[in-house]
């Protein structure tokens, strides 16, 4: 098959010239001290847009990796952990953390909400053993965010320490651990800053490396060890293996762009593009699939599908008639969704996402009007650029 002409997926995105022209820079030694200064500064501008004065690791293997390698560290002997669901990847590290031997006490919701403080606080004060709690900001299967906020604070005040799965708001929206009091984040390159696939970002507290140091569990030697990144590059300066220079080269570029933009500046720009996808969404006859306006992610939307319809239709229409690329509901519900995320959600691209979608239930028997979303998504996006 061809190439698509958009690719409006929830990750990974499309890249802009200039990643991808860094992918493609020479390969060097990983020990030549020019790759040694790019390592190095790349950390540092990852720390930036982390916007903490911690330790941060560039880690191998795609995110998935490395919040493998975050939970395994986190989970000693006796963890008792609080587990916060509102989508398919909360649900996965539940079953993470029962697998590495914690007793995990499930605080869920349904699929299309978000996780309330309130009843966060209530799950603490009924448990005082609970001495790790994991949550996912942004849920990208079901396009909805929790307030991570609220929650590191709640966590500290109970002593117990947070595993955030940020991969899909780092770049998009605030995500702050030094801020927020959070303990270990975990972030891709691939969604919101529009890098390549590949590496885990890794924000690392000092109350963190306290527990994994004291942890007889966490993984040594190990593709999986944040503590061998800790004592061998940070303590040693020696790598624990060779990092994929092409995806550092990569991620600097991504880096660069961000903060060129401005931190403010982007989360504005994928603001903006997620309010012109529900707007467009609405006006085709459709149904966001968050339950509220407030809790709905930026990174990406989530629709409810039609009755009758099959998601694998509406991706294969949307993809072979019309070149576009949007995602499936990855067991989040009956959903299709809409990426808008780092270079996605510029311009007109949001419309365009809106357009594909209406046209290819369109072409598969529903009632939708076109016209009418293209309309309301191109409003929003006018009213900004007019203000
Ligand atoms: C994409 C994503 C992941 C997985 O990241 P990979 O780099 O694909 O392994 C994990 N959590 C969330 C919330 C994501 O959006």
């Amino acid at each position: 098959m061809r190439d698509p002409d958009f690719t409006l997926s929830a990750g990974p995105t499309s890249v802009s010239a200039r990643v991808a022209a860094a992918l493609g820079k020479p390969v060097v030694y990983h020990y030549d001290p020019a790759f040694l200064e790019t390592f190095r500064r790349t950390e540092r501008k990852l720390a930036e847009v982390f916007r903490t004065q911690g330790d941060v690791l560039i880690m191998q293997g795609e995110a998935i990796a490395a919040l493998e390698g975050a939970a395994r560290s986190l989970v000693g002997p006796g963890t008792v952990a609080l587990n916060l669901v509102s989508g398919p990847f909360g649900k996965g590290m539940g079953a993470w953390l029962a697998d590495f031997g914690a007793e995990v006490v499930e605080l869920a919701v349904p699929y299309d909400e978000a996780i309330d403080p309130a009843e966060v606080e209530r799950a603490l004060a009924a448990r005082p053993e609970i001495d790790l709690v994991a949550v996912v900001q942004s849920e990208t299967p079901s396009a909805t965010v929790n307030p991570v906020a609220e929650l590191g604070p709640l966590a500290r005040a109970h002593d117990a320490v947070t595993l955030v799965d940020s991969v899909s708001a780092l770049g998009g929206m605030p995500v702050e651990p030094d801020a927020w009091q959070l303990d270990l984040v975990v972030a891709g390159p691939q969604k919101c800053l529009s890098g390549p696939p590949g590496l885990g970002l890794v924000a690392v507290s000092e109350e963190a490396w306290r527990r994994i140091e004291a942890n007889p569990l966490a993984p040594r030697a190990s593709f999986l060890s944040l503590l061998d990144w800790r004592e061998r590059w940070l303590g040693e300066g020696r790598f624990p293996f060779t990092p994929s220079v092409s995806d550092v080269h990569g991620l600097e570029a991504a880096l660069d762009q961000a903060l060129e933009e401005g931190l403010e500046a982007a989360f504005a720009r994928h603001d903006l593009a997620a309010a012109a996808c529900r707007a467009g969404v609405r006006a085709l006859g459709l149904e966001v699939w968050a339950a509220r306006e407030e809790i709905a992610a930026n990174c990406t939307t989530a629709v409810t599908l039609p009755e009758g319809i099959d998601e694998r239709d509406v991706l294969r229409v949307a993809r072979e008639r019309y070149g576009v690329m949007l995602s499936g509901s990855y067991g989040a519900g009956r959903l299709v969704r809409i990426g808008h995320m780092g270079d996605s959600a510029r311009g007109l691209l949001p419309v365009v996402g809106v357009m594909a979608l209406g046209r290819a239930l369109a072409d598969l028997g529903v009632s939708v009007r076109v016209g009418d979303g293209v309309e309301a998504a191109l409003e929003v996006v006018g009213a900004a650029v007019a203000a």
